[in-house]
């Protein structure tokens, strides 16, 4: 893994979407004729031109660049370290204005380029398997700061490609953020932001019921995928500490009713770790309850965790259980390893940058 400071970011000076539009033109103005105009084209560079430097918005003139600088930055956050897998998979660990260090990925497969987004520092959630979960919540990020992620990947693109995919599974737990998320996705599908379509973005959650009714209730048409884990409730509360308050039926409940109010389907994520609730046993549960219900269910064979105990199931295990779902008629589909030769579990890269800078802190 290499260190490469890819990008300048002033601190303390906030930045183009941070602004909007609004403020933008305001801090323009007193420094040149055409503040809207000019708010505008500096948008346009950070949106659709690539720009992480005022100095490479070459139709804004060279005096205003200047007076800019120190007033406006193009984007906040940086990206702080690359890993780029055998399979193309890119993991950024990206530094926020204040220090602070998330990762985001972004995947290839055939012509889909696909971004995952954390939503927080850390995780507040605690899933027994997880990195992120292992450090705790440190702070939301702002809707700018998920917004950026998407801009810093995009940036990693051949000039001719774009993102098609969002996947809103990196840390955190996107719906304990929901309005911060919202509006950042808001502005990813304009048509004058990223023109992503709604439909190409799906988001994750550990199943806060209340919060999944509300993300139907926004009229916008994503994807939810619900982290479901384990067929009961008592396994489930092992692996996901919050299920001890929510239980599986409030869940299952909340994803039927954001199906019928958005004509969605959820999708059910089910991690698979070897003999823990992958036997044939849990596969057997998790079809009677899902059975009859509109659901399809995603199995992630777990990828091994420095720190956590948990071990990645056998190939067989991960056939039995996939027939076992679809003997009852529960689709199911077995998600494809991205990065498998990078720290690409969830909060794993971050993690390693925290313990680098506690052991140079001692050195
Ligand atoms: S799996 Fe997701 S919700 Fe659970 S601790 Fe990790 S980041 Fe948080």
């Amino acid at each position: 893994m290499t260190l490469m400071p890819l990008d300048i970011t002033a601190p303390g000076v906030p930045g183009v979407l941070e602004l909007g539009r609004e403020k933008l033109t305001a801090a323009i103005a007193g420094h040149d004729p055409h503040p809207s105009m000019r708010a505008r084209q500096i948008e346009r560079w950070v949106i659709h031109g690539r720009a992480t430097d005022l100095n490479a918005m070459s139709d804004l003139p060279a005096r205003l660049r200047n007076s800019l600088a120190g007033i406006v930055t193009p984007l906040t956050a940086s990206v702080a370290k690359r890993s780029v897998a055998t399979d193309g998979t890119h993991k950024l660990l990206v530094k926020l204005a204040d220090g602070q260090l998330i990762e985001t990925v972004l995947m290839f497969e055939e012509d889909r380029r696909t971004v995952c987004v954390s939503t927080q520092v850390g995780c507040g959630m605690g899933c027994a398997f997880c990195a992120s979960g292992l450090i705790g919540v440190a702070r939301n990020l702002t809707s700018h700061e998920i917004l950026e992620q998407l801009l810093l990947a995009r940036n990693e693109l051949l000039e001719d490609e774009k993102l098609t995919h969002v996947v809103v599974m990196g840390m955190g737990e996107p719906l304990a953020n929901l309005s911060n998320l919202l509006s950042a996705l808001a502005i990813a599908t304009s048509p004058q932001g990223l023109g992503l379509s709604a439909r190409h973005i799906t988001i994750s959650t550990v199943g806060l019921p209340s919060r999944m009714l509300e993300l139907a209730d926004s009229g916008r048409k994503y994807h939810l995928a619900v982290s479901l884990h384990a067929p009961d409730d008592a396994l489930r509360t092992q692996l996901i500490p919050t299920n001890e308050k929510t239980g599986i039926n409030a869940i299952l409940d909340a994803a039927m009713e954001f199906f019928r109010k958005t004509g969605r389907q959820v999708t059910f994520e089910y991690i698979l770790l070897g003999g823990v609730n992958d036997r044939a046993v849990d596969a057997e549960r998790l079809a009677r309850l899902l059975e009859g219900r509109k659901a399809h269910v995603n199995l992630i064979p777990f990828n091994p965790v420095d720190g956590l105990p948990w071990k990645r199931p056998d190939r067989d295990a991960v056939v039995v259980f996939r027939q076992a779902l679809e003997a009852r008629h529960v689709t199911a589909s077995v998600r494809k390893r991205k990065g498998a030769d990078i720290d690409a579990a969830c909060g794993q890269l971050r993690r390693q940058a925290i313990q680098d800078a506690a052991i140079a802190d001692k050195i």
